[in-house]
C-alpha cells in the first residue's frame, strides 16, 4: 500500500534556507519583474516575471510564456536567464542577481545554479513547487558545484496578489 511521503522539511533532507537580508534597489527590481509578470498574465499566462541584473543594469527579463509558446520550459527565468546570456555573450552569469515574483520551480532552480548566478531575490514563497526553500532547496544545495545567497519575501504581498487575482478572474464564469 502506497504511503503519502515524508513531508519536506530538514528532517527530510531538505537543507535549510540560508537568508541574506534585502539590500538597497532590490524593491525597485522587484517592480520591474512584477512588471513582466503583468505582460504574462495580457497573453493568458499565469503571472510570474523575473529580471536578472549585473552591475546595476537589468541584462534579461522574461515572464511566463507557457501557454502562449505551447512550451512546458518557458518559464520566466528561464527567459530571462537566456536573455542575459546572449547580452553578455556567455553561459556564466557570475555577478548577477535574478529577481523573480514567485519562488523558483525545480527547473528553474536548477538553471540558477547551471548560469552561476550570484543571488537570488524572490518575492513570494511557493509551497507547491518552490525549489529555493519551500519544498527543495536546490539553490543552496551542498552537494551541487554553485549556490546562491537567497532574499525572499521582497513585495511577497504584491506578487502574491497578482497570482490569486489571475485565479479569481479565471474563475468567474464567461457570459
Ligand atoms: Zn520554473
Amino acid at each position: 500500500m502506497l504511503k503519502p511521503g515524508p513531508r519536506p522539511g530538514p528532517e527530510s533532507g531538505v537543507p535549510s534556507m540560508v537568508q541574506v537580508p534585502a539590500s538597497d534597489g532590490d524593491e525597485a527590481w522587484m517592480r520591474l519583474a512584477l512588471e513582466e509578470a503583468r505582460r504574462a498574465a495580457s497573453g493568458g499566462d499565469v503571472p510570474v516575471g523575473a529580471v536578472v541584473v549585473r552591475d546595476g543594469a537589468v541584462i534579461g527579463r522574461g515572464h511566463n510564456r507557457r501557454e502562449q509558446d505551447h512550451d512546458p520550459t518557458a518559464h520566466a527565468e528561464i527567459i530571462a536567464i537566456r536573455e542575459a546570456a546572449a547580452a553578455v555573450g556567455a553561459w556564466r552569469l557570475t555577478g548577477s542577481t535574478l529577481y523573480v515574483t514567485i519562488e523558483p520551480c525545480p527547473m528553474c532552480a536548477g538553471a540558477l545554479v547551471l548560469a552561476r548566478i550570484d543571488r537570488l531575490v524572490y518575492g513570494a514563497a511557493d509551497p507547491k513547487t518552490g525549489a529555493a526553500g519551500s519544498l527543495y532547496n536546490i539553490v543552496q544545495d551542498e552537494r551541487l558545484n554553485h549556490r546562491l545567497a537567497v532574499t525572499a519575501g521582497v513585495l511577497e504581498s504584491e506578487c502574491r496578489e497578482l497570482i490569486r487575482s489571475f485565479f479569481r478572474q479565471r474563475r468567474q464564469p464567461k457570459t
